[in-house]
């Protein structure tokens, strides 16, 4: 499967830069579906989806016009998601350290900090505008032309843009990528006013640290924000549905060792219970709740709700019906393994086509598709998209979950190795967590990674190299290791997964 692609990238290699007319010409000539103008993609969204596969797509030489309805490039992903959030959830933590004993434990004494959230708010802000003014330049740098507007498919070959003043361009084109993303799915009776209730994107821009934060889902994005006002001094109660937290995917015992570091941080959750309704008083709020297996009805005052149960595909009214394409049942728009539609020329990745709702799945989905495009083979292992929760410490993970294993009945040995036994970690201060290795009994082969540690988003990457090429746990285990890293802990798991036995536990 990964010989397929790597064949595709030697062709590129081999036949020198991109820019080579010929080359460019090869490929644009072994494009499927000639009509239309001579546009050859037109990608409606500019996601880390859309802006990623129209840059893959003037770098293989088809002239691509990509359509944004927003006034910047970059999606969910460098507005309002990955990117803001990080940039709290880093200041935030820093804040937290100088503010409680961490620093001042390692011997660094203050007096008098404070924190500046205008200040964090501006920095959070100037990494989003550097951040999406940077696809601008990458576009012109790469030839495409962008149209802001709203993006609506007229015909199989062309696309409708509304601009902001109501005037309407046409583009002939010979395909077309839905990259249209996702938005948040609301909470049925719950009315989002993004100042004392709030989603996501509110929840990026309070105006002022919450006395009591109840958040309405404790999945990945609600812990990651939930996490980042909590360190800012708010009360922070999670209400889940699930009886786990860390969402959908997550390895159960990594989820309970989870939910037990956050809880030492401050963190308070009501697992198995439901929001039933969130009513305004003034300057507060009443939740109510109830028990999902004993009915038990409470109500928890606050003064801000976070409502994270989840995101929908972004796909009404984008003209699918004059092509005759229907959405599947979330909403989201069907595709075949090549990413393309019931209408040959019209393809669609990312958030608004099944799969993790994650930036780097929608961009290997816009980078492939554009290749297949242009002729080459596209693949996916979905099981080696790795998942992280950007929290303190982070939780990272990428294939099988042992309920996976158990379900699919494949046997499977365990190898973990504790951060406290890490020499890296024990100089850092910072060994909360550990390494978990899922490897098949018979094989040796890596089967699933899972990992909680302050760089587990960084470690993880190592994982799904290996998973990606098939690597036994063995093989993992034999690759030197530089020392002292937190990455000896995951090489000591990999010994302890097929020896038995880790060196330094
Ligand atoms: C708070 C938060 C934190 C997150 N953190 C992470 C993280 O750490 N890591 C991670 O991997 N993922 C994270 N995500 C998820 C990630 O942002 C999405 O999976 C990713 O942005 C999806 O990319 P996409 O290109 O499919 O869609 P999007 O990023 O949603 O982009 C779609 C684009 O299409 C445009 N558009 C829609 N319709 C039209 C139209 N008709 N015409 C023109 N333009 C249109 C939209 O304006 C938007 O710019 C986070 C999400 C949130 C909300």
């Amino acid at each position: 499967m990964l010989a397929s692609s790597l064949r595709i990238s030697t062709v590129f290699r081999a036949n020198g830069p991109i820019k080579n007319k010929s080359f460019a010409a090869l490929y644009v000539s072994a494009r499927n579906y000639a009509g239309g103008g001579d546009t050859d993609l037109v990608v409606i969204g500019s996601g880390p989806g859309g802006y990623v596969a129209a840059i893959k797509a003037a770098q293989l030489g088809l002239k691509t016009v990509c359509v944004e309805r927003n006034p910047t490039f970059g999606g969910t992903c460098l507005n309002v998601g990955c990117i803001p959030s990080k940039s709290l959830l880093n200041n935030s933590h820093l804040y937290h350290m100088a503010s409680g004993k961490d620093l001042a434990s390692r011997g660094i004494e203050f007096t008098d900090v404070k924190l500046n959230l205008d200040k964090m708010m501006d920095q959070k802000r100037g990494a989003v505008k550097a951040l999406t003014a940077g696809i601008a330049g990458l576009f012109k740098k790469n030839g495409i032309t962008s149209i802001q507007g709203f993006g609506r498919i007229s015909g199989p070959n062309e696309v409708t843009v509304t601009k902001d003043d109501g005037t309407q361009e046409k583009v002939s084109t010979k395909n077309i990528l839905i990259a249209v993303g996702s938005e948040v799915t609301p909470f049925p009776g719950i009315e989002v006013d993004e100042k004392q209730i709030v989603s996501s994107t509110g929840a990026l821009e309070l105006e002022a640290v919450p006395e009591h934060l109840v958040l309405i889902g404790a999945g990945v994005i609600g812990v990651e924000l939930g996490s980042v006002w909590q360190r800012l001094g708010a009360k922070v109660t999670c209400v889940e549905f699930l009886g786990h937290v860390g969402g959908m995917g997550i390895d159960m015992e990594i989820s309970k060792t989870f939910q037990r570091t956050l809880s030492k941080q401050g963190l308070k959750f009501k697992l198995n219970t439901k929001v039933v309704s969130a009513t305004r008083d003034g300057s507060k709020i009443k939740v109510s709740v109830e028990g999902v297996k004993d009915g038990k009805k409470e109500d928890i005052d606050c003064d801000t709700v976070l409502v994270c149960v989840g995101r929908r595909p972004y796909t009404q009214d984008i003209g699918l019906e004059t092509v005759g394409l229907q959405l599947d049942g979330k909403g989201r728009v069907p595709v075949n393994s090549r990413f393309q539609t019931s209408v040959p020329s019209i393809y669609a990745i990312g958030d608004c086509i099944d799969g993790p709702m994650l930036a780097h799945k929608a961009e290997d989905e816009g980078i492939i598709c554009v290749e297949g495009i242009c002729g080459g083979a596209v693949h996916i292992d979905y099981n080696c998209v790795p998942s992280v929760i950007y929290t303190h410490p982070e939780v990272a993970w990428v294939g099988k979950t042992e309920e996976m294993l158990k379900e699919e009945g494949i046997e499977y040995k365990v190898g973990s190795f504790p951060l406290a036994a890490n020499s890296r970690a024990k100089c850092n201060n910072d060994t909360d967590g550990l390494v978990k290795i899922l490897s098949d009994k018979k094989t040796d082969r890596m089967l699933g990674a899972h990992i909680i540690a302050s760089c587990a988003g960084e470690l993880i990457n190592e994982a799904a190299l290996a998973m990606e090429y098939g690597a036994s746990c063995e093989d993992v285990a034999r690759v030197c290791h530089a020392h002292p890293t937190v990455s000896e802990a995951f090489r000591e798991a990999n010994v302890a997964a097929y020896f038995g036995k880790p060196i330094n536990f």
